[in-house]
């Protein structure tokens, strides 16, 4: 048939061509999976098959050369497999105990020039794993933060509860560069997101070369944006755009659509940090996270104000949650006002929410607010 040979989908090749041996002999059939140590995984089939899985983290945007080297470590072990989690963790496998101790000690055995592990092995139970984050200033056209650069701060302050397990439950933490939340902000136990605080900037002499204007009245959530007309230097009148400031909540739609409104801006631009969600239903439903710091300055290179926040909430939640309860279940059981003079955050207006929603009402779950 002249459809033989047809490409029909040209996107990635289905995954389940990329399985090791072993887990597609096993797949569906597994009896139990076990922590046996942090970072380390066994899983047993009901044939009694055994598979340990090595975690270890990942700068997530990473070279070339050490992509190439995990490469080289799924080859040298695990027949030339390895899988990505949805945190940007590199997962090992291999099918015996031997092989386990040999590709540990490998992986530990790995650093950088100065010292620091290239792969770190942790990640797992009741710890914190991995970092979920953005793009940042990398790549992405509206962050109001960096992605790479925090997220690295914060882990380097909490790295000791990457490679142990000794909080009481899970603690995710996940960052988005802007209100977008292309990250897992918003059901996270700690999420920090990138936030605006200043409407976008008109270019005036672009607008009607580089965007549509309908478009752009069209992408504002608030009606900010609306046509008009200005004069050129020659007395004749241009197409344009007007924003009307009090009525822009700084979300950076607008510049999505229309390049002509930038809104990154240095001393507008900064983050919030938001606690108490989750998407696991064990124990109480799955929650948003709700904000607990209106905003933080961006002080890049390592953000020390905003890792500050974290750690502090880190360290209570560990001192006083209960064996199981995850961040945001504590803080309901003991009372948001407790969990503010507990942690020493400051209770300002901007966490009041002002949605008319009875849905949400009470608390904030979005950093879209005036300031
Ligand atoms: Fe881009 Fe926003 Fe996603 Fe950051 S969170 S990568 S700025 S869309
Ligand atoms: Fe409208 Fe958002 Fe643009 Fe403000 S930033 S003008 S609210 S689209």
């Amino acid at each position: 048939s002249p459809m033989k040979n047809r490409i029909t989908d040209i996107g990635p090749r289905k995954y389940s061509e990329f399985y090791p041996p072993f887990i597609a002999k096993n797949k569906g059939k597994w009896a139990y999976h076990e922590i046996l140590e942090p970072g380390v995984l066994v899983h047993v089939g009901e044939s009694g098959d055994k598979v340990y899985t090595v975690r270890c983290g990942t700068a997530r945007l990473m070279s070339i050369t050490l992509i190439r080297e995990m490469c080289d470590i799924a080859d040298k072990h695990c027949s030339g497999y390895l899988r990505f989690t949805t945190r940007s963790n590199v997962e090992f496998m291999v099918d015996s105990e031997d092989k386990l101790k040999a590709l540990k000690s490998d992986l530990a055995a790995r650093k950088f020039a100065g010292g620091s592990y290239k792969f770190p092995i942790g990640g797992t139970g009741a710890g914190i794993t991995n970092i979920i984050h953005t793009q940042g200033w990398v790549h992405c056209h509206t962050p109001a933060t960096d992605a790479s650069g925090p997220v690295k701060a914060v882990m380097d302050e909490v790295f000791a509860d990457f490679q142990q397990m000794r909080l009481p439950a899970p603690l995710r933490i996940s960052l988005a560069c802007c209100i977008n939340m292309c990250g897992a902000v918003h059901c996270s136990d700690i999420g920090i997101v990138g936030i605006h605080r200043k409407p976008p900037m008109i270019d005036t002499d672009w607008v009607d070369q580089l965007c549509e204007i309908p478009l752009a009245v069209a992408s504002c959530p608030t009606a900010a944006v609306r046509p008009t007309k200005i004069d050129r230097a020659d007395g004749t009148k241009m197409n344009s755009i007007a924003i009307k400031n009090e009525r822009c909540m700084y979300c950076g739609n607008c510049y999505t659509m229309c390049p002509a409104l930038p809104i990154s801006d240095k001393e507008g631009d900064g983050m919030a940090i938001m606690v108490g969600g989750k998407v696991s239903n064990r124990i109480s439903m799955p929650k948003f996270s709700k904000v607990v710091v209106a905003y933080i300055p961006n002080e890049p290179p390592r953000w020390p104000s905003m890792t500050k926040v974290i750690k502090k909430i880190v360290e209570v939640y560990a001192a006083n949650a209960n064996k199981y309860e995850r961040l945001g279940e504590w803080a309901e059981r003991i009372g948001w006002e407790r969990f503010f003079s507990l942690t020493g955050l400051k209770f300002t207006h901007h966490l009041i929410d002002d949605f008319r929603d009875p849905a949400y009402y009470t608390w904030r779950q979005s950093t879209q607010f005036k300031f």
